[in-house]
């Protein structure tokens, strides 16, 4: 069996037609980005998921978005064990390296990982509880949040507070890390929690005083 397979015909189509049009409109763009290195702004860490788009909402080109996604935007506790730790070694990167100012944690409706924690903690994912999930397992980072949503009856406004508290656990990993920490402490990088809403196009975001999402 071969290690990979040539690129399916459509996707080899889409390819040439980018080269041909949006690549070759802003040649001079790229190239720049290809000598200067890339300096950008904003971390975003949001979702795998297909229905996630951080750079159609904010209108983002290339360069401007460090972007990490994970099932679930989640950011785990500060953990120095030596493991493969992908989501903290972005972060470790964007801030100590990149100096990015703004560290951006979007979340989002309908979220399958979401929805997967919710049925582990009422007993109804057997196959999540199992040692060998690595779904299972990166989605006990958030169930300690699910005391905060578990008397919400109807399991669609669960959903939907438990995908907020998802970018709370995620702010709150985040400060774990001591040179996350320092440099909010120094006024360097800010935090920010977001939440959209994929059918409606809404978007929220995190005001922790009131600790409540407000729309943008
Ligand atoms: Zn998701």
């Amino acid at each position: 069996m071969d290690l990979a397979k040539p690129l399916p015909a459509y996707l080899v189509k889409r390819y040439h037609g980018w080269k041909a049009t949006t690549y070759t409109e802003n040649q001079f763009w790229y190239r720049r980005l290809a000598t200067e290195g890339q300096r950008p702004r904003a971390m975003v860490i949001s979702c795998c998921d297909s229905r996630v788009h951080v750079t159609s909402i904010f209108g983002a080109d290339q360069g401007e978005f460090f972007i990490h996604r994970n099932i679930a935007n989640l950011v785990p506790p500060y953990a120095p064990d030596g493991d493969h730790h992908g989501t903290s070694a972005a972060i470790e990167y964007a801030v100590t390296a990149l100096k990015v100012a703004h560290l951006i944690v979007l979340g989002h409706s309908q979220c399958g990982g979401v929805q997967g924690c919710i049925d582990m903690c009422k007993g109804h994912a057997p196959h999540l509880e199992a040692k060998e999930s690595f779904v299972g397992r990166w989605m006990d980072i958030l169930k300690p949040k699910y005391e905060l949503v578990a008397d919400i009856e109807d399991s669609v406004e669960q959903a939907r507070q438990f995908e907020r508290q998802a970018v709370v656990a995620s702010l709150e990993n985040l400060m774990t890390f001591p040179f996350v920490s320092s440099a909010v402490e120094s006024g360097a990088l800010s935090l920010h929690g977001l939440w959209t809403d994929i059918g409606e196009g809404g978007l929220q975001c995190y005001d922790p005083n009131e600790k409540k999402f407000v729309a943008v």
